[in-house]
């Protein structure tokens, strides 16, 4: 059974519609998309994510940044654009069930996504490398956790395997086509914010669906005559995973940005092809840099992302430091909500000995907080 058998048509407007302005990506770019019947469409009213000005950040780097804050997605990353999508066409085709293999963001993605369609969903996840949010996130939604003694990429593997061999339970990890489609609507968002793309995309890659999907996108723009220029691409790994740079597979991925500790991506590719036809790059930065500029962002610019999402930073940070950094308008993505992963602040931070209900204590308080931060 799924919603759109179950339902008659008027009550499915209220189970997949949303209100306050937000129709969801199918519905915005439905020319852009695969079709997909009005019945079918699974949305939390995912995109329209805010384009914020770096004033601080733009300064450091020397030219114009904005970032495109995907942790104000439903389910607090970009993974829900291309879930809308891929969900929609489960439903569509009456799937039984979804399965994926997540370092976390697709699985508390998934697990919202199938849960507002009426479907199962299974996650099959490396054993204790899931970030504390992204973990609570998939409980809540009641999806079936499976924890495997094995890495992403081994998960991957057995997820395609089930997929293929169950037959009515789909795959919705981004090497499914409907996640890149649903995906590369934050290209067209930001063409449509700037009124033409940016000079420099800036994003953190693990898998390499993300920026293979924001290429197909500026691609379509381009190709659609809205405009003559697409953005070259910047892409960001870990040190710790980073076969992009190397040229090989990291059998045991390691980096404090779980979003992107993966060793073998699936859209190794597609990667490769947005930075060659882009003019752009694909370079690594440690997980030192990557802290420093997650923290230089929720400091000093107020938005707070998680690691991974603070390695295009890190990346443009660094760049800058050799006096690489590109000239005009860049747009740096960031990817996932800082509340994602709060171990990594509560590990350099944390909460205070309680102090008297006093004024005096008050106010002193006040003044050795303020000595320790000079
Ligand atoms: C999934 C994810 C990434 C990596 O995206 P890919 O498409 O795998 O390259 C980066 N940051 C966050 C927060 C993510 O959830």
């Amino acid at each position: 059974m799924h919603v759109g058998q179950s339902l008659e048509k008027g009550a499915i407007y209220l189970v997949t519609r949303t209100s306050g302005g937000r129709q969801g990506v199918v519905r915005k770019y439905r020319d852009w998309l695969p079709g997909i019947p009005d019945w079918a469409i699974v949305t939390l009213g995912e995109g329209e994510t805010p384009l914020i000005e770096a004033p601080h950040l733009s300064e450091r780097i020397g030219t114009r940044l904005y970032l495109k804050f995907e942790g104000m997605n439903p389910t607090a990353s970009f993974k829900d654009r291309g879930m809308t999508v891929a969900l929609s066409v489960a439903v569509a085709g009456a799937s039984r069930a979804c399965i994926c293999a997540s370092t976390g963001n697709t699985a508390a993605a998934a697990a919202a996504y199938s849960a507002r369609a009426g479907i199962s969903c299974f996650v099959v996840v490396p054993a204790g490398k899931i970030a504390l949010g992204k973990a609570v996130q998939v409980l809540a939604h009641g999806a079936k956790i499976i924890q495997i003694q094995g890495n992403f990429d081994a998960a991957l593997k057995l997820s395609q395997k089930a997929a293929e061999d169950l037959g009515d339970v789909v795959l919705v990890n981004s090497v499914n086509p409907d996640r890149i489609e649903g995906q590369k609507t934050a290209s067209l968002e930001l063409c449509e914010a700037l009124g033409r793309p940016p000079d420099t995309l800036v994003l953190p890659v693990g898998n390499a669906g993300n920026i293979t999907a924001y290429w197909k996108g500026f691609k379509e723009w381009r190709g659609a005559g809205f405009a003559d220029t697409a953005p070259r691409m910047f892409g960001f790994q870990a040190e710790g995973a980073s076969p992009l740079v190397t040229g090989r597979d990291f059998e045991h991925p390691e980096t404090v940005a779980s979003a992107i500790r993966i060793g073998a991506p699936a859209s190794k590719e597609g990667a490769l092809t947005a930075v060659r036809e882009s003019g752009g790059l694909i370079e690594s930065v440690t997980d030192e840099e990557i802290l420093h500029a997650q923290a230089l962002l929720a400091g000093e610019e107020g938005v707070f992302c998680e690691p991974a999402s603070a390695a295009g930073i890190a990346g443009l940070l660094k760049l800058a430091g050799e006096d690489r950094c590109p000239e005009g308008t860049i747009v740096s993505v960031l990817t996932g909500h800082g509340l994602k992963d709060p171990d990594v602040i509560l590990k350099r931070a944390s909460l205070p000995e309680p102090v008297p209900a006093t004024f005096e204590a008050l106010v002193g308080s006040m003044e050795k907080a303020e000595r320790a931060e000079r």
